[in-house]
């Protein structure tokens, strides 16, 4: 077990990590093509292909974040949406318990999500979380998403942490790859981010399906 000596703070991601992401794959995958076929008089097939496609287009870059973007593009209110469904916001089963290790042993914890301050802001209101956080950082801060190199030099200026003494854990392996070339010393991703889906399996690096894994001795 690695926190007692090796580990200065923790870094984490939001939606996946913390937060199941079973919200947010319902919300874009399925209600918000439901809204849009409803505004523009579609089927919800043909609505699903024009808001995926559209989804593609921008896939890993800022905008695939951006409530903005996504208002403008679809013509819908992203925000208000989020707010009708805001009770489908759920923590992942095992998190208020590791946050509450984490507080114990007196770690530093900071969020890094590229949630859009809104969605950050809507989520943190729901799950009362925030006091957990040293800081939340949102890459739409520092304008460049978690899989630019840019983002994490920025993270190491602003949070003033050696990132080699830090665990990141992301249920994304493409950030997890960037965060590593970056410098980050301990890794892991998350099995289960989404409560309805089966598991996923990582190719580069451990991943969990319960905090609690990272207690347990090798
Ligand atoms: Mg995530």
């Amino acid at each position: 077990m690695f926190f007692e000596a090796d580990i200065d703070a923790v870094l984490l991601d939001m939606d996946g990590t913390l937060l199941d992401l079973h919200y947010d794959n319902h919300f874009w995958l399925e209600f918000v093509p439901q809204q849009y076929a409803l505004k523009h008089q579609l089927s919800l097939q043909q609505a699903k292909h024009h808001v995926y496609a559209q989804c593609d287009k921008v896939t890993g870059s800022l905008n695939w974040y951006c409530h903005d973007y996504w208002s403008e593009t679809l013509g819908l209110d992203i925000h208000a949406l989020q707010h009708k469904t805001k009770h489908k916001i759920q923590l992942r089963s095992d998190t208020l318990w590791f946050l509450e290790k984490l507080k114990q042993l007196n770690i530093p914890t900071y969020i890094l999500t590229n949630a859009h301050r809104s969605g950050v802001a809507l989520k943190m209101q729901q799950t009362d979380l925030t006091p957990y956080f040293k800081k939340i950082i949102s890459s739409h801060d520092f304008n460049t998403p978690k899989e630019n190199p840019r983002f994490w030099l920025s993270v190491k200026e602003q949070l003033q942490v050696d990132l080699s003494r830090c665990l990141f854990i992301d249920d994304s392996e493409k950030i997890l790859a960037v965060a590593k070339q970056s410098g980050v010393g301990f890794l892991r991703g998350i099995a289960t981010p989404d409560s309805e889906k089966p598991a996923q399996s990582m190719q580069a690096f451990d991943a969990i399906k319960q905090f609690s894994e990272l207690f347990k001795r090798a």
